[in-house]
C-alpha cells in the first residue's frame, strides 16, 4: 500500500465508523457563551473550569508582560529562554505545592512525553492506569520501558502488575481527575501499592489543578498525597498554556539533563508566564469561583439525574453523559447545538469503544439560568434518537 491508499483508507475507515474528527474555525470558543457561523450557544465544551482565560486581570498581566519583555522567550530555557519570571514561577509553584522544584514545559503534553522520555528506559516498568491520557500512553507507548496497564483507579491491580518481575525501576502513571470521565483516582492507595514495590507515582493533574483542593492545589494536595513526580497544567483551570513537573531536585537536575521536550524546544514566552502567575493569584483567591463551579455541578447532577440521563461517578466540572453509540452521540450532540447548547460528542478512540459520550464541562462562568437552559435542552433531546 502506498502512502495515497493508506491515506485514503485510513479517512475512508474514519467516516464509516462515524469517527471522522472536524475542527470548527469558533469565534470566542473560551467563553460562558461561543458564537459560530454568527450564532451564539452556551458553551458546556469549555476546560476553562474558573472562567479565567478572559479574566482583564491575566489579560492586563500578559499585555504588560508583552510590553516590558517582548512576545517570545527567544530560545530554549538552556540557552537564553529562561529568564527571572521563570524562575521565579518555577520557585512559587514548588513552594506552594510543597515541592523541592518545578521545571516548566510549553504544554502538558510536552511534559509527560518529555518527563517519561527521561526517566523510564529499557527494564524499567511503567504501569498506567488504562485510561490515562493520550499523551501519557504514547509516551510510555514509545519507551523502551515496559508498559503495563492497570485496571482504572484499582490499586490491588496495580499493586498485583507490581509483582511482576522487573530489572530496573518502576512508574505508576495516573491522572487526578479523568478527563474523559470526571471521576478521581484513589491517589493515597495507588501511591502505597507503587511504593510496597519500591516503585514511583506519577500524576497528571492537568483537570484537578485550580480546579479542587484548597486554594485549588489540586487532586494530590486535597488527597494528602504526594507523588513523587506532579504535572499540572495550565491550559485549563489556569486559563493560559503550559504546563509543569514538580519533584525532588534530583530529579529536576536529571530532568534537565536529559528531557529532550526541555532541551530542545522554545521556552514560554516571558509574558505568557506573566499570565500564568497573574492566573496563581486569582486561583489562590479563588473559593468563591470554587464554590460557584461546585454548586454548577450540584445542580447539573440533580437536574440531569431526574431527567433519568445515566450520570456517572464524576463530582468535578467533567460530566460524561454516556451514549455507547458512535452516530447516536453524534445526533444528540447536533440537537443540543440546535437548541443552543454546544458540547462534545467524544468518541473512540479518545474513549473504549462502545464509549461514546458527550462530554459537559461545566464552569464558574455559567449562570444558574445555563445549567436550566441545558437541562431544558436534554429534556428535549430525550428519547430523540
Ligand atoms: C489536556 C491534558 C493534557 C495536555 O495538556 P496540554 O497542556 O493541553 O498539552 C495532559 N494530560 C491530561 C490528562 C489532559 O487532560
Amino acid at each position: 500500500m502506498d502512502w495515497a491508499q493508506k491515506i485514503d483508507l485510513g479517512l475512508r475507515e474514519r467516516q464509516g465508523a462515524d469517527a471522522y474528527r472536524q475542527r470548527r474555525a469558533i469565534t470566542d470558543g473560551n467563553h460562558r457563551l461561543l458564537e459560530y457561523q454568527g450564532r451564539r450557544y452556551l458553551n458546556f465544551s469549555s476546560n476553562d473550569y474558573l472562567g479565567l482565560a478572559r479574566d482583564p486581570r491575566i489579560v492586563a498581566a500578559w499585555q504588560q508582560g508583552a510590553a516590558r519583555h517582548g512576545v517570545g522567550s527567544g530560545g530554549s530555557g538552556h540557552v537564553t529562554g529562561h529568564s527571572a519570571c521563570h524562575q521565579a514561577l518555577e520557585q512559587r509553584l514548588a513552594d506552594w505545592l510543597g515541592y523541592e522544584r518545578a521545571l516548566l514545559f510549553t504544554s502538558g503534553y510536552a511534559a509527560n512525553q518529555g518527563a517519561i522520555a527521561a526517566l523510564a528506559g529499557a527494564g524499567d516498568q511503567i504501569l498506567a492506569d488504562k485510561l490515562s491520557h493520550a499523551s501519557l500512553l504514547e509516551a510510555a507507548a514509545h519507551s523502551p520501558a515496559q508498559l503495563r496497564r492497570f485496571h482504572h483507579n484499582d490499586a490491588a491491580s496495580l499493586a498485583r502488575l507490581a509483582q511482576t518481575a522487573c530489572a530496573g525501576g518502576r512508574l505508576a502513571v495516573t491522572e487526578g481527575v479523568f478527563s474523559m470521565d470526571g471521576d478521581a483516582a484513589p491517589l493515597p492507595s495507588l501511591h502505597q501499592a507503587i511504593r510496597d514495590a519500591g516503585g514511583w507515582l506519577l500524576v497528571d493533574d492537568a483537570h484537578g489543578f485550580g480546579a479542587i483542593g484548597e486554594q485549588g492545589r489540586g487532586s494530590a494536595w486535597q488527597q494528602g498525597c504526594h507523588p513523587e513526580l506532579l504535572v499540572v497544567t495550565f491550559g485549563k483551570a489556569v486559563g493560559v498554556g503550559g504546563a509543569a513537573v514538580l519533584c525532588a531536585r534530583p530529579v529536576a537536575e536529571y530532568l534537565l539533563q536529559f528531557a529532550r521536550h526541555l532541551i530542545y524546544s522554545t521556552a514560554l514566552p516571558p509574558a505568557q508566564v506573566c499570565a500564568i502567575n497573574a492566573s496563581l493569584d486569582a486561583i489562590v483567591a479563588g473559593d468563591e469561583l470554587r464554590a460557584r463551579l461546585r454548586r454548577n455541578i450540584a445542580r447539573f447532577r440533580h437536574g440531569a439525574a431526574e431527567l433519568g440521563y445515566p450520570l456517572g461517578q464524576s463530582g468535578t466540572a467533567i460530566q460524561p453523559l454516556l451514549v455507547g453509540d458512535n452516530a447516536l452521540a453524534l445526533r444528540l450532540g447536533e440537537r443540543l447545538r440546535e437548541q443552543g447548547c454546544w458540547l462534545t460528542a467524544i468518541r473512540p478512540p479518545t474513549v473504549p469503544p462502545g464509549g461514546a459520550r458527550l462530554r459537559i464541562t461545566l464552569t464558574a462562568a455559567h449562570h444558574e439560568a445555563d445549567i436550566d437552559a441545558l437541562l431544558e435542552a436534554l429534556d428535549h433531546a430525550h428519547g430523540y434518537a
